[in-house]
């Protein structure tokens, strides 16, 4: 008689404080046949911190595609497999999106074991608009990269969440400060469900200020969130303002409300007050 397929289950483990494991997770990591993981010496620390000693598979970026299918190969033969990234949940700027979508192709029954993710132990803590949020991943390495980055993220998303390095955070200051203004309110969250967990709130220039009061503050993991648009007191829609972010990247303020109005057919006046406020200038 032919053997049931077997599970892939996507585990989060903790982003810092180990004891965030939850009990479900332990379990089934105690029971899989197999743990794909994407640093196996790092993961091991967790396992042996939970007593597990678990069969373990390396699954990266680099080898993803290729393993997935000798994974997908073991679960069709009955195996359990548990997917682990090196913090947090897996997928989320993490890999495993192709193993995931390769198992769904597959009919391989893939099963999320939820637990910690560093955007979202961020969100709850930052004091910003929670209805509706936009992660755009990892901010990228080059400054007018990550402006366009950045321009490109659609007016009335709400909160927008980034991941950022400790190397790269101060000049990306500078360009959320570029692309939304020197008033937009910032929540930096460092180091969360650690020993030295902050949360920095304030405008770009007043995180730099905290950031360069002391050296060390300028380590570790960090999660950066910017708040909601504020609402324009003028009747200038969501296109209208999403054009004007990106013109403005390049231009000064007169050209991109002017190009703008062009574009849209809207009001040259009301644009230039909206493109005041998006640089954080006042008239
Ligand atoms: N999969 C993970 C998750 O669920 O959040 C994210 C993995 S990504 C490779 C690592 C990034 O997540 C870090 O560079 C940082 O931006 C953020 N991060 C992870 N742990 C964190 C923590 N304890 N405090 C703040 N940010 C954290």
């Amino acid at each position: 008689m032919a053997k049931d397929n077997g599970f892939l289950y996507v585990v989060a483990t903790p982003i810092g404080n180990l004891d965030d494991i939850s009990q479900r997770a332990t379990a089934i990591l105690q029971q899989v046949d197999w743990i794909a993981a994407e640093d196996t010496r790092h993961t091991g620390r967790l396992l042996s911190h939970l007593g597990i000693s678990a069969r373990t598979i390396a699954l990266h970026d680099h080898n993803e595609k290729q393993r997935a299918a000798s994974i997908i190969q073991k679960c069709l033969a009955g195996e359990n497999v548990a997917l682990v990234s090196d913090a947090g949940t897996p997928l989320i700027s993490d890999p495993g999106y192709s193993l995931v979508r390769q198992c769904r192709d597959a009919g391989v029954r893939v099963i999320p074991i939820p637990g910690p993710c560093a955007l979202i132990t961020a969100l709850c803590a930052a004091g910003l608009p929670t209805d509706k949020f936009h992660f755009i991943g990892f901010l990228l390495a080059k400054s007018q990269q990550r402006q366009n980055q950045l321009a490109e993220v659609p007016a009335g998303v709400g909160t927008i969440i980034c991941y950022d390095t400790a190397r790269r955070i101060k000049d990306s200051l500078q360009d959320v400060a570029q692309v939304f203004g020197r008033d937009r309110e910032l929540v930096l969250a460092k180091e969360l469900t650690k020993t030295f967990e902050h949360l920095e709130y304030g405008t770009a220039a007043q995180i730099t200020a905290w950031l360069e009061d002391d050296p060390q503050r300028c380590q570790g993991e960090m999660v950066l969130m910017i708040a909601p648009t504020p609402k324009a007191d003028t009747d200038v829609s969501e296109a209208e303002i999403n054009t004007l972010k990106l013109l403005l990247t390049e231009l000064p303020l007169k050209k991109a409300a002017a190009f703008t109005a062009q574009i849209h057919g809207g009001k040259k006046n009301a644009l230039y007050k909206v493109a005041l406020q998006l640089s954080g200038e006042t008239e």
